[in-house]
């Protein structure tokens, strides 16, 4: 049954997004939306459903369990691992429990236990200092996913959905087209750094022998992505949002970002840099006007960045001292 999921191409993921997006759809709803025949429609979603990609009685649904897709998020002081099934749903901290206590994955020893509000499946790290080390612990969790994928081919049917793509979301500007990070402001090293440079020749192999396909992004725009397609979650808090075309997202993490998806587009900037708000400009409020600036540039190398002044005027900290916060201590 893994065989099948190379078999989705463009077109099938057009209609996998779609139910995403319009579960119980009519079929002649859907073949008007997407542009195409009723047959070739029919044929595709035969296809899909005889892979067990979605189901057609009674409604046209995705089957969620089908398959996971992993993203690893790279912020400026810690990173985050985490699962999502076939309906863009992060899986359950239980479920991230089971599957590594059975499996015995996602165990290393840099992994740190941080509180996590919310039920979701997350696995932290500290965002090593020096690119040789993220390298380590890129590839060793990529290990892990090619095991699981190998596993779930030889458990039984639905046991352990298979990991079709892994996504890395990163700071600054990164370039989709070329799979570059052309420079992360809060992550020093990495400048110019390709795809490929992260992986081992090892994992590059392995990864293109089972197809797992390994995309790098910028993360609030990933972020606007995956929101996007949340928003028609019936449970998701902002689900009366669901179908607007113009999306923004704000990330704050160890720096300021923004996701912006505008008549349904993400919008990435003539130069990947889009959304990177804390770097814009701004005057001094006034009642810090008089006030000495901080000693420290801004990670970017400017002094008046909105972030930079809002972690020395507004918060009173260094950036360091900021990094180390979490966002509940700051409420
Ligand atoms: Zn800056």
């Amino acid at each position: 049954m893994a065989g099948e999921i190379f078999q989705i191409n463009y077109e099938n993921r057009d209609i996998l997004n779609a139910l995403r997006c319009h579960p119980e759809i009519e079929k002649t709803v859907l073949a008007k939306e997407l542009n195409i025949a009723f047959k070739t429609l029919n044929k595709q979603l035969e296809f899909l459903e005889q892979s067990g990609f979605i189901s057609m009685s009674p409604q046209l649904e995705i089957v969620k369990d089908r398959f996971y897709m992993c993203g690893i998020s790279v912020g400026g002081s810690h990173c985050k691992l985490t699962l999502v099934n076939a309906q863009y749903k992060v899986i359950s901290a239980e479920d991230m429990d089971k599957l590594c206590n059975k499996y015995g994955v996602f165990q290393q020893s840099f992994f740190v236990h941080r509180k996590n509000t919310r039920e979701y499946g997350y696995k932290y790290f500290d965002t090593p200092d020096n690119l040789a080390t993220l390298e380590i612990y890129i590839n060793e969790i990529i290990q892990d996913i090619i095991r699981l994928d190998d596993l779930s081919r030889t458990s039984g049917a639905g046991e352990l959905p298979p990991i079709i793509s892994i996504g890395i979301a990163l700071t600054g500007s990164i370039d989709l087209k070329k799979q570059i990070i052309i420079r992360s402001h809060n992550v020093r090293y990495l400048k110019n750094i390709k795809k490929e440079i992260l992986l081992w020749p090892d994992t590059r192999y392995e990864l293109k022998k089972r197809n797992i396909e390994l995309i790098i992004d910028h993360n609030a725009k990933a972020m606007a992505v995956c929101e996007k397609f949340s928003l028609y979650h019936s449970d998701n808090k902002n689900h009366e949002y669901a179908g607007k075309k113009n999306i923004a997202c704000f990330y704050l993490g160890s720096g300021i970002s923004c996701g912006l998806i505008l008549n349904n587009r993400v919008i990435r900037g003539a130069r990947n840099f889009s959304g990177e708000l804390g770097h814009i400009q701004i005057p001094r409020m006034p009642e810090f006007e008089g006030d000495a600036l901080p000693k420290e540039r801004c990670t970017c190398g400017r002094m008046y960045c909105m972030e930079h002044l809002l972690i020395w005027d507004v918060l009173g900290m260094s950036r360091d001292e900021f990094r180390k916060i979490t966002s509940e201590e700051i409420k």
